[in-house]
């Protein structure tokens, strides 16, 4: 291997739990002699870390190659590779479909990228799509770090056995597992040790984590508990929950671990019970708005977030009505909103869709109460006191950016480091982001 870093570019669609991903295929590819960089040109290597989870994503995913023709052309030893859940769903025809490509490789194989890279650089092409026994995150290879602020994303829990109708990820993240204790707690110290002080579980159902140590099974909270023990770890965060695996040590947890921040990402995708049947999804509207009041009763100023998916195939005006008279019950603090899209391969891409025109609408009445909401959550913060973790320079001289406990975005004047956690005075609103000062 020769002394001067190989580049690496590595392009993230989707969602944390890709860019987590991304890291740990830049580290395994570090071992390899490469370096990660912030532009195709003059790579080595480019490596698309794709998602699937609506409509046009192989389209892109082809069209953003095809920028790629004149990188390669003017550097035959490029090597060009796509990974996450396009690469998992497309498989080879993505290297029928555009011969340049040298390695696909499916969310479950990143362990196995070393030896696909060595295979692409001798000249063959490299296919892996399995899902293997090994769980890839315990058997990645090590290499260089990657530079680190002070929040980090670990994933604990991938894959989901929830079969929702209208979602890709059981079949292309494939079965539900969790990570053991010992290893979750080994790369958290070792995050902590290099200087983050806020980490993030992911998982696609992260509540529904269920990890072994001492013959024992762990719980999402327990797992916390323990995290929280941590010294120098100062916040903890979870992503993605169902619903139905919200149990009560876990909202007990939002009450009195201290380390676990006042946000919550719960999706429900529709407030209509017959909609909610038919994606599968297990439960009422009903059942979760009693489940937000048991969460508010253990930590009464918790942010709430969801998903909504509007426009799901047999959803009426009235249906909608019921999504909307929901979203006004729960008033949440921050909401991502979908307009439905058929995926090849689930239940629901059989069904009718509804009129585009009337899920268009649906869509932006929708996204106009949740603006609304957020905009109304953050307002109610100005006069408070937060806590701020510094993440980064703002724009302005002399100013620092970081998150509140709340996860809205806080510009403050200061020179504090990158990575200080401060109490501050929340002065101002803005649009997306609040405004304070040092107390
Ligand atoms: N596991 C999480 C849950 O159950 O809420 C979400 C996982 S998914 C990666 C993130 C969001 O994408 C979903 O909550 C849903 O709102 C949206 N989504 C998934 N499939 C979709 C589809 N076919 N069309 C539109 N939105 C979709
Ligand atoms: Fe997809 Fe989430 Fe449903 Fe699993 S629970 S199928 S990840 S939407």
């Amino acid at each position: 291997m020769s002394d001067v870093p190989k580049k690496l570019y590595i392009k993230t669609y989707g969602c944390q739990m890709n860019v987590y991903d991304s890291e740990r295929m830049a580290e395994a590819l570090g071992g390899q002699g490469y370096e990660q960089v912030d532009s195709p040109e003059g790579a080595d290597m480019i490596v698309l870390n794709t998602c699937h989870i609506r409509e046009k994503a192989a389209e892109k995913v082809y069209s953003e190659l095809g920028r790629y023709k004149g990188l390669k052309a003017a550097n035959p030893d490029l090597k060009i590779g796509v990974a996450g859940c396009v690469a998992q769903a497309e498989g080879a025809e993505i290297m029928r479909r555009q011969p340049m490509v040298d390695l696909v490789v499916g969310p479950q194989s990143y362990h196995r990228l070393p030896e696909m890279e060595a295979k692409a650089r001798s000249g063959e092409k490299a296919l892996d799509t399995d899902f293997p026994e090994e769980l890839k995150f315990d058997h990645l290879p090590k290499g260089r770090k990657a530079s680190r602020g002070p929040t980090a994303f670990l994933t604990v829990q991938e894959g989901c056995d929830k079969f929702c109708a209208f979602c890709v990820v059981p079949y292309t993240r494939g079965a539900e597992v969790s990570r053991p204790v010992s290893r979750v707690l080994r790369e958290a110290e070792g995050l902590v040790e290099q200087g983050v002080r806020e980490i993030t579980l992911l998982g696609q159902n992260v509540n529904a984590y269920h990890g072994q140590e001492g013959g024992e099974d762990w719980g999402l909270a327990r797992l916390i508990r323990r995290l929280a023990e941590i010294d120098g770890l100062d916040r903890i965060r979870f992503t993605t929950s169902h619903p139905n695996d919200m149990e009560d040590d876990l909202i007990a947890a939002h009450g009195d671990c201290e380390k676990l921040m006042p946000y919550l990402h719960l999706p429900v995708q529709s407030g209509s019970d017959r909609i909610l049947k038919r994606m599968n999804r297990g439960h009422t509207a009903q059942e979760y708005l009693r489940l937000i009041e048991r969460i508010r009763a253990a930590r009464p100023d918790i942010l709430m977030s969801g998903d909504f998916i509007v426009g799901f195939p047999e959803e009426t005006e009235e249906d909608f009505q019921a999504t909307m008279d929901l979203v006004e019950a729960v008033n949440y603090g921050q909401c991502f909103s979908f307009k439905y899209s058929a995926r090849p391969g689930t239940p629901a891409a059989e069904r009718p869709l509804v009129e585009q025109a009337a899920a268009d609408d649906r869509l932006q009445r929708l996204q106009t109460l949740l603006t609304t909401q957020q905009r109304a959550a953050q307002d109610a913060m100005v006069g408070r006191e937060v806590g701020v973790l510094f993440e980064k320079a703002g724009r302005l001289p002399g100013q620092m950016v970081g998150k509140s406990d709340h996860l809205h975005a806080v510009h403050v004047q200061c020179d504090l480091p990158v990575g200080t956690l401060a109490r501050v005075r929340i002065t101002e609103s803005g649009p997306n982001s609040l405004a304070g000062e040092l107390l």
